[in-house]
């Protein structure tokens, strides 16, 4: 029987996706191949490509306004050195909100002058500053929407007249934002999109061309948009699953559609760790993240027959990063209500018996 996936990443993807891409692995669309054995240059996957591309424009709102949309290799922690060697001529600020905002700035600091604006280090990150002042002579400033590990998420953007990068690896297509704002965004594809092997990059083309150094080939932005996402050979089958899944959200009524359930899922499960003296929520109340739920028992003692409890109802996923420790459910776009009720059962349970 199919586990409740609560896994952080590479994590759930939806099931009639997973049957769909394992069709197209044995044969794509009745041509007589697998889509794994066609040239990329075939009419088939540039059919494919141009379609994950479309797809992520659409659903976020940014058709003809002057974004490209890539899909590259290398995953998110390519693009924090990639970003910022398109981009960084003088000065870059982050906004330091755990592990992954610490890699991008440390990544950064590589091409150039690139400086913390303010950190939620101090707590171990269990908070999203706010009210940092945003100096007006940087590059960009660089951001990350949701704190996979922590378990905190951006609810309010800064406003800035600052280029906006921000890192939405794991909330890209969970909630309604005005896409606009941003110039960049990027994901890697396995918090919420398809396989691990791409990274969604999503550019503001007049971005580009601002910086003095000479770039090379598979670090340029420029060449990639140039060829189509097809500079050099994709990652077709991930590129592939991102597509489907992308034509799932589309088909159930977008980000506004997911957002309602995701909203539902989140509520769910932080009213039991709100109501439920065994446990204890990590992140600040007010920054708690949509899809990631920390949270610890508040009786170490539980924790064999916890465990052993969730296991037992087919849950899956649940133990919580190393740098917070206990519990951690990732609740991704596919991930059903159901499942969480299953988890909520579980704590709730759990209460009755100790
Ligand atoms: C997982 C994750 C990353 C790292 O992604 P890779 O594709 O493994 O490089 C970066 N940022 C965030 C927010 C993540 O959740």
């Amino acid at each position: 029987m199919k586990k409740h996936n609560f896994s952080a990443g590479p994590c759930i993807l939806p099931a009639e996706v997973m049957k769909k891409a394992s069709e197209a692995v044995l044969e794509l669309d009745g041509i007589g191949l697998s889509l794994i054995e066609i040239s990329h240059r075939s009419k088939e996957f540039v059919a494919v490509m141009e379609k994950a591309r479309s797809l992520a424009l659409e659903l976020l709102g940014l058709e003809g306004k002057g974004y490209q949309a890539l899909y590259l290799q290398g995953g998110a922690s390519l693009q924090f050195l990639m970003l910022a060697y398109n981009l960084l001529e003088n000065k870059a600020g982050y906004l330091n909100t755990g592990t992954w905002s610490s890699n991008a700035l440390k990544e950064a600091k590589f091409i150039g002058n690139a400086i913390e604006i303010a950190s939620s280090k101090d707590k171990n990150f269990n908070y999203i500053p706010k009210d940092f002042d945003i100096p007006t002579d940087l590059d960009y400033l660089h951001l990350t929407s949701n704190n996979t590990i922590f378990g905190t998420q951006i609810k309010k953007f800064p406003k800035t007249g600052v280029p906006l990068v921000c890192d939405m690896s794991s909330d890209i297509f969970s909630r309604q934002l005005d896409f606009s704002s941003f110039d960049l965004i990027y994901a890697g594809a396995q918090k919420n999109m398809g396989p691990a092997g791409t990274t969604l990059v999503v550019i503001k083309e007049d971005l580009l061309g601002k910086v003095s150094r000479q770039i090379p080939s598979m670090l340029n932005y420029k060449v990639h948009i140039g060829k189509d996402s097809m500079f050099n050979t994709p990652a077709v089958f991930p590129v592939y699953v991102c597509m489907l899944t992308l034509q799932w959200l589309k088909d159930m009524g977008g980000i506004a559609a997911i957002e309602e359930i995701n909203e539902k899922k989140a509520k769910l499960i932080y009213s039991e760790i709100d109501l439920n003296p065994l446990f204890q929520g990590f992140a600040n109340k007010e920054d708690r993240s949509s899809m990631n739920a920390t949270f610890t028992l508040t009786d170490e003692k539980l924790k064999d027959t916890f465990d052993a409890m969730w296991k037992e109802a087919g849950i899956n996923g649940l133990n919580g990063h190393r740098s917070v420790g206990g519990y951690r459910a990732s609740m991704y776009n596919a991930l059903t209500l159901e499942s969480v009720g299953v988890l909520v059962d579980v704590m709730s349970d759990l209460e009755r018996k100790a």
